[in-house]
Order: structure tokens, then sequence, then C-alpha cells
């Protein structure tokens, strides 16, 4: 875990010693559950200002959840969640003033409006969104329905940037989209990060999630079961994938699990 101090910690993808940084967030032994289901057991990570963090997992892993706690959507039945070292403030609005952005899958864009419009919805400014994302531009007055799906996440992803967050949390932000469209989500990613951001993505794909992440946190159950940079990791896909595939073997056998609010 870290904490404030200014420790010198090797980076294995420099090979020197840069100074830990105080998480920009980070979970602390969180147990989190809908109902009285616990889905999160002891759940501890962190993301430094300036690193892209994947969260990897298999379908019901609980990556979902992980944001959503962190977000202060989902309230932790124990444990705690840190923003730059201190507690952070309960619910998604205060989290969201305190500096944190959310990207759910749903991409929570208002169709009936345009793309101008819903950009001046956000915390920043259009000019920079379009410094961001100048894709964007030409598609100012056109209706967001009227949007390409990889349209709208360009104009989700500049609108949560460009309210300048400490902390950007995405779910899912590339899934199903052209990879012309995947390289400038990324790219963007990586501007945000580069300036100071702390970035956590969730993601299916562990040959993507290495390739585009600083680090990478695999969750099976609940639990973290392998963390590393994802230099340390690349050497480890196999066994990323394994885990996967045992935990899915696993919900096969236990069955489908009901669903509570
Ligand atoms: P996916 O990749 O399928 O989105 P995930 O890793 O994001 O999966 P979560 O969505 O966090 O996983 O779900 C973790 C577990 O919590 C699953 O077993 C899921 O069935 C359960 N779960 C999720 N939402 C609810 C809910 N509203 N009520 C009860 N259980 C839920």
């Amino acid at each position: 875990m870290s904490d404030a101090g200014d420790r010198a910690v090797p980076d294995p993808l420099r090979g020197a010693a840069v100074p830990e940084a105080t998480a920009a967030i980070e979970a602390v032994d969180l147990e989190v559950g809908y109902g009285h289901l616990p889905v999160l057991r002891g759940l501890s990570m962190a993301v430094r200002p300036g690193e892209i963090v994947s969260l990897l997992g298999a379908n019901g892993a609980g990556k979902t959840t992980t944001l959503l706690a962190l977000a202060g959507v989902l309230s932790p039945i124990s444990g705690s969640v840190l923003m730059s070292g201190r507690p952070a403030p309960v619910g998604l609005h205060r989290r969201a003033a305190a500096g944190l952005a959310l990207i759910c899958e749903d991409r929570s864009v208002f169709m009936g409006l345009t793309c101008r419009e819903n950009l001046r919805l956000g915390r920043g400014s259009i000019e920079d969104s379009l410094e961001l994302m100048p894709d964007l531009e030409p598609l100012l007055d056109r209706k967001v329905g009227l949007m390409s799906g990889g349209e709208q996440q360009m104009l989700t992803l500049a609108r949560a940037l460009a309210g300048r967050p400490s902390v950007l949390l995405a779910d899912e932000l590339t899934l199903g989209l052209a990879p012309l469209i995947v390289a400038r989500l990324l790219a963007c990613l990586r501007t945000a990060a580069d300036r100071g951001v702390g970035v956590l993505i969730v993601e299916e794909r562990a040959k993507r999630a290495l390739q585009v992440s600083d680090r990478v946190c695999v969750l099976r159950r609940g639990e973290i079961v392998m963390e590393g940079t994802a230099v340390e990791m690349s050497s480890r896909v196999a066994e990323i994938e394994a885990s996967y595939l045992s935990e899915t073997a696993d919900a096969a056998v236990s069955g489908p699990r009901s669903i509570e609010q």
C-alpha cells in the first residue's frame, strides 16, 4: 500500500528509482456486496497519479463492483476508500466534486441533445474536450443519438477528462469498438495519465490490458490474485487467462447467483 511518504522505489519499466506518490485513489481492505451477498472480500489496491492500472478478471469476478465501490456508488460493509491519502467523501456526487470521474458501461450521454450540449453538461470546457479529442469538432452539432457508439464513447471520455479529474475510473471503455476508435480512446487515456490523472480501467482482455497499462491487477471471486507492472505480467499471460478459465469453471459448478438490489 502506498502512503504519504516520498519513498524511492525501483520502477521496473524504466529501471530507475522514482518517488512513490500518494495514491490518487486507494481501496483498503474493502468488503462490498449486494444485500447480504459479499462480492469483494478484503480488496486492497491503489492507483497512483500518472499511471494507468487495468483491472482484469472473468465475468462476475467483481470488476464493476470494485469501480462502483471506489466511486462511492456502493457503500462498503467494511474497509475504506482513500483519495489522495484522505478518507474519500461519501457518495458519488461528493467524490466527483473531490476530483473523481466515473465512466460506466452505459456511457451516460443524452441521446436527444447535441454533442455540444452534452459537453456543456460536463465539468470542463468544450475547448478542453476538443483539445483532448479533436475528432469531436465536426460532430458538435450532431444529435448524440445519431453518433456511432465509438463517437459517443469519445464524447464521454473527453467530457470526463475536460473536468480535470484527479482520478478516472472507466468500465469496459473500448468494448466492441472499432480499432481506430480504440486507439483514439487509449491515446487520450495516456495523455490524461501523463498529465497526472490516476486511471483505472476495467478490461476483460489480458493482452490489451498489458499493452495500455502501467500496472495490472487480476481479480478472482472478489480478491486480487495477481498484481504487477505490465512488464512483469506480460510473461504471465497464460497464468492470467488460466485464472479466468478456472473462475468460469467454478461458476458453472456453483450455478448462477441470485440477484438482489
Ligand atoms: P462482468 O465482466 O460480467 O461485468 P464483473 O467482474 O464486472 O463482471 P460484477 O458485475 O462486479 O462483476 O459482479 C460481481 C458479482 O456480483 C457477480 O456474481 C454478480 O452476479 C453480482 N452482482 C452484480 N450486481 C449485483 C446486484 N445488483 N445484485 C446482486 N448481485 C450482483
